[in-house]
């Protein structure tokens, strides 16, 4: 992993082709760009078959499409990096927290993180902040001693279901995706599924589809993409999608956001747009300031 003492001039958040169309764009305009993805590139776009609305490339496979983005990136100097940001924190410089806890530092942010069109569960929203949590890494302390549910969407959970072990009387754990579950042996693997979450003042349980009320004091909800206001603290969104001007400059001066992350349509040529809109427009910020 790279130096995270350097100051970035732009940390693009997601390697799909929104964030590496603004990657590209940021580094014809000679800035200090660092993107981190989750993934190398973009899965979504990986498994499109066959793109025939791409212009100039019709026909292409959207794993070349995809690889062809990054040796493009790459080949003007962007720098590359798999790692999950849990948090953006702004400031007079914004520090970026990954999933294993390094921080980076940049002088403006793009989000680029896609999206999912996943449903909330009953009770999250009004409970987010009172028993529900998005992120192990930053709030397993709240739940020392006590027992939670973590929620996840693929294995990339498991890692923060361990954690969460470590610290919790009782990690219970509901895994969304098929195949091995590789956790802690003190955890409890739950194959029933997550229903809602109840609770008044605090989340007090969690509603299964077996009918069972199972007694947790926290709900961790993990998911793949975690929607905008979840990286962001006062992020404005509006349903789900990141609210955005024409310079896709967001309500968070020097954060900017492009791709699916903003809203429909969720087409390539549309990431790739917004990308490089948004790059401008982070330029533009650098370089008044
Ligand atoms: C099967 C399929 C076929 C498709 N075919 C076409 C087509 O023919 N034509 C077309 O125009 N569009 C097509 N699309 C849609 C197209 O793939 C998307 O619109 C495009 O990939 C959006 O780009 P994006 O960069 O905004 O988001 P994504 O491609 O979703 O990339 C976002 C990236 O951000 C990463 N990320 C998310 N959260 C974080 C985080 N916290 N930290 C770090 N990284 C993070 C994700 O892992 C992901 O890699 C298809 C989609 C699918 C699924």
């Amino acid at each position: 992993m790279k130096d995270t003492s350097k100051l970035w001039d732009l940390l693009v958040v997601g390697a799909g082709p929104a964030g590496i169309a603004a990657a590209i764009n940021a580094r014809v305009r000679r800035k200090e760009v660092l993107v981190l993805g989750a993934e190398i590139g973009s899965s979504k776009l990986r498994k499109a078959p066959q793109v025939d609305n791409y212009p100039g490339l019709s026909g292409i496979s959207g794993e070349e499409l995809m690889e062809r983005f990054l040796d493009h990136a790459r080949g003007l100097g962007a720098v590359i990096e798999e790692a999950r940001v849990e948090m953006v924190y702004p400031g007079e410089e914004f520090t970026c927290m990954t999933k294993d806890f390094q921080m980076f530092k940049a002088r403006a942010v793009i989000l680029a993180t896609g999206v999912r069109q996943a449903l909330l569960l009953p009770g999250e929203k009004e409970l987010l902040g009172r028993g529900v949590s998005y992120c192990a890494t930053c709030d397993a302390g709240l739940y020392k001693g006590k027992d939670v549910a973590v929620i996840g969407d693929s294995p990339e959970a498991e890692g923060e279901v361990n954690f969460l072990a470590e610290l919790c009387h009782k990690v219970y754990y509901f895994p969304l995706y098929k195949g091995d579950v590789q956790v802690s042996s003190n955890v409890e693997v739950r194959l029933e599924k997550p229903r809602a979450i109840l609770g008044e003042e605090r989340v007090n349980a969690l509603y299964l589809s077996s009918g069972e009320e199972l007694p947790v004091s926290g709900v961790f909800v993990i998911r793949d993409v975690k929607p905008g206001e979840q990286l962001v603290e006062g992020l404005k969104l509006d349903d789900g999608a990141i609210v955005v001007g024409r310079g896709m400059e967001t309500n968070i001066p020097g954060i900017f956001a492009a791709g699916d992350c903003t809203g429909k349509p969720y087409q390539i040529g549309k990431a790739v747009g917004e990308g490089l809109t948004a790059a401008l427009s982070a330029v533009a910020y650098l370089d008044q300031r």
